[in-house]
């Protein structure tokens, strides 16, 4: 997959201030004090830049509270007056990207719900054109790259250069401890094909509870994202929608307080130190790919074996033993249950794979070791 965005590095737009570089505010504006008491409060912390609140809410069932809608607006224009953060908000079609314009909000955002509809983001990004407002694309509900990446287009090839891409986790049918499984491999291959994307994480919505939201935060810094968007109430409890994953901006001061921001580069001594790892690792590396060349070898032998004895490919038997004994041999040397269940069941696949290709051929030229 490749991906080419025509972009500006965060620090062409966005004035340079304390790290990290933070985002925060209400999941939704409530009413005027509620937003006015919560952004004086953050404005206070150096690390909050952007003042965010949700006036359109995209909620799950009717008859919830769906935002404030319109009105919300001039409370953030207020915000702005009055504590000099910036401002965003979340749009989800053309209408709101006309209000939020037209009332100074500094930076819109798509939502997890909108980025899943090619249409709704393509009208958002019609919409957008001739206008230089940064604009934030959240991660789709749905684990794919492809659909995160393809709405990150569609607002670039309208013309906008100040982009950001927001994680903020999927979502899955069953629940582990997160509300969203942050899947970190989708942002930092997000990252691997686009590095002057900036990436920011919410770690609210990855989370669901607050307590999860440090170490969530601090992942995202040693992974050198860019910065966090982080849901603050001053009455958290008394919140209308996502009650139990906001912080008061006190909290959020010491939460930010207790990260810690580590360097990408060491000293000469550190460097020399991780070149020597870095090699020991690409020599295993090295090592564990010949070693699952030669199985793999062996795996078309015992195909061809099978063959000859009219045996079938799967024999579940053997197959639970392997999966008993190779685990708990990797537990006792400090590999994972889960990670040992990945693998195992990659290599059985790629094993079955292998074999069922040899079972169909017609003549088998032997496979040589390379
Ligand atoms: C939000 O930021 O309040 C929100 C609705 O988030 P998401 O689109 O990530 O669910
Ligand atoms: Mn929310």
């Amino acid at each position: 997959m490749t991906l080419s965005l025509d972009i500006l590095p965060l620090s062409a737009w966005m004035p340079v201030g304390a790290l990290p570089f933070i985002i925060a505010g209400p999941c939704s504006a409530e009413s005027e004090k509620q937003v006015l008491d919560t952004a004086k409060q953050l404005a206070k912390i150096p690390q909050v830049r952007v003042f965010r609140a949700g006036l359109w809410k995209p909620r799950t069932r009717p008859s919830t509270f769906e935002g404030v809608g319109s009105k919300g607006l001039q409370w953030l224009k207020k915000v702005k007056a009055e504590t000099g953060l910036m401002t965003t908000v979340e749009v989800a079609n053309p209408e709101h990207v006309k209000q939020a314009i037209d009332s100074g909000i500094d930076i819109l955002w798509l939502g997890a719900r909108t980025v899943v509809n090619p249409f709704s983001v393509q009208e958002i990004a019609q919409s957008l054109k001739g206008t230089n407002i940064p604009v934030m694309v959240k991660n789709p509900l749905n684990p794919d790259l492809r659909v995160w990446i393809g709405a990150l287009e569609r607002i670039n090839q309208a013309g906008i250069k100040k982009l950001i891409a927001v994680h903020r986790g999927f979502s899955f049918f069953t629940m582990g401890p997160f509300r969203n499984t942050p899947m970190w491999e989708i942002p930092i291959e997000l990252k691997r094909l686009s590095p002057n994307l900036p990436i920011i994480v919410d770690p609210s919505h990855i989370c669901g509870k607050t307590h999860l939201i440090p170490a969530v935060a601090q992942k995202a810094l040693d992974l050198e994202m860019n910065g966090l968007m982080i849901e603050s109430h001053i009455k958290p409890s008394e919140a209308l929608t996502d009650p139990d994953q906001q912080l008061t901006p006190e909290e959020l001061n010491s939460m930010i307080a207790s990260l810690v921001i580590r360097e990408e580069y060491g000293n000469v001594e550190f460097e020399n130190k991780l070149e020597e790892l870095r090699s020991e690792i690409d020599k295993l590396d090295e090592e564990m790919i010949s070693i699952l060349s030669r199985r793999m070898y062996i795996v078309e032998e015992m195909g061809r074996f099978k063959k000859e004895n009219n045996i079938t490919i799967l024999q579940l038997k053997r197959w639970s033993q392997i999966i008993r004994g190779r685990v708990e041999a990797g537990i006792n040397l400090g590999l994972s249950r889960e990670f040992l269940l990945k693998l195992l069941e990659a290599l059985h696949e790629e094993s079955i794979q292998r074999q069922a290709e040899v079972m169909n051929r017609k003549d088998q030229p032997p496979t040589s070791i390379s």
